[in-house]
């Protein structure tokens, strides 16, 4: 049995992962300020001994107890969307110091306990990008002072605070770069494109796309996204390794697959592209699954299908 530490666990992702550490028989303690994130996500893990939550800012460092085998760093606001409140705009100087201090102190609470460290980077990092499909050699194309920086620069130096301590220290590290997930116990309200427009379509609203629609991304269901985090935690490799999906769809396809799956009856309606929004992201998974022998398996429109329900239960419709 294993003690991982998960900072960001009450949040959408690390509240997967902390069912999946759970399940196979690991300890689990989760740091988390509920910026973004909500106890709700963990409350069916609360009682169970295997499971600690400690609330936390993670920038003012991190106070847990016992011996630590893995420190998985999730914490940081996740959303882009200019008009959320989780969103990283909202937040933009801590977004910048969870990225930076955040990772920081992560990373020596680590180091202190002689454990191994996964740093949960981004797409982000690859900004507009240039190449397509992204390999984990491509160094990127981010607007350095443009309104999204405060996340993709903040995630950059996560990544070279990261190899820092590797390079200084031996600190036995794993570089993850997640690409757009999503699945149940996603917020209605964070903004991402899913969540809108599932919550969107539920509530008769009209759908909303930002630009024309034609901009792409690829999306990855969670439970891939978990298989892919647990095979890069426990492998050899340091990364960074993107974890993804790399079927490609435009926002336009997304919108009727969403609209077909509901059955709503609703218009889509188009609002302006925020600023510096990718045109395209698919991860390049070569490495993930020559490496790892990992493969996404669920097809978006399944993934789909298994995250509906949630929306559903969640705002009562
Ligand atoms: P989320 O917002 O649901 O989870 C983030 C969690 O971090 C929340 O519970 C939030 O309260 C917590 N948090 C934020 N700042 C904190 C702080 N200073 N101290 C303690 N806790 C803090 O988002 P998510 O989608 O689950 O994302 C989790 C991680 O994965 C983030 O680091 C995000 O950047 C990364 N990521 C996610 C995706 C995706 O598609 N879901 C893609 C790329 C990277
Ligand atoms: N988007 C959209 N309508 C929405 C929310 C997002 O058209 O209601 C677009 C957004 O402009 C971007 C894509 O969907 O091109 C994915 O956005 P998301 O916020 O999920 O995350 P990103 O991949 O940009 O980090």
């Amino acid at each position: 049995m294993a003690h991982v530490v998960i900072t960001g666990g009450a949040g959408f992702l690390g509240s997967h992962l902390s069912d999946a550490f759970v399940a196979r028989g690991d300890r689990v303690t989760v740091v988390d300020n509920l910026l973004s994130g909500s106890l709700d996500n963990i409350a069916h893990l609360r009682d169970n001994p295997a499971f600690s939550f400690v609330e936390q800012d993670v920038i003012d460092g991190i106070d847990v107890d016992g011996a630590i085998d893995a420190v998985l760093h999730f914490a940081s606001p996740a959303s882009p969307n200019p008009g959320s409140a989780k969103g990283y705009l909202a937040h933009p100087l801590a977004t910048l110091q969870v990225g930076s201090y955040g990772t920081h102190n992560a990373l020596e609470l680590a180091q202190r306990h002689h454990a191994r460290f996964l740093v949960a980077s981004t797409s982000e990092v690859y900004g507009d990008p240039l190449i397509h499909p992204q390999p984990e050699t491509y160094w990127g194309n981010v607007n350095p002072i443009g309104p999204r920086s405060v996340y993709d620069e903040a995630k950059r130096y996560a990544e070279a605070v990261t190899m820092a301590f590797h390079r200084t220290y031996g600190t036995d590290v794993r570089i993850l770069r997640i690409f757009n997930t999503y699945g149940p116990r996603m917020a209605p309200d964070d903004g991402r494109v899913v969540s809108n427009f599932i919550t969107q379509a539920l509530r008769g609203d009209p759908i909303t796309i930002y630009g024309d629609g034609s901009q792409t991304r690829s999306f990855c269901y969670v439970a891939d996204e978990v298989r892919g985090i647990l095979a890069l935690l426990d492998g050899d490799l340091v990364g960074p390794v993107n974890i993804g999906n790399d079927r490609e769809f435009t926002m336009l396809e997304l919108a009727k697959l969403v609209i077909e799956l509901t059955g709503a009856d609703v218009e889509i309606c188009h609002e302006a592209l925020p600023e510096d929004d990718p045109t395209q992201r698919c991860p390049d998974l070569t490495i993930a699954r020559r490496e790892l022998g990992w493969s996404p398996e669920i097809h978006l429109q399944e993934g789909l299908e298994l995250t509906i329900p949630h929306f559903r239960a969640v705002l009562g419709l």
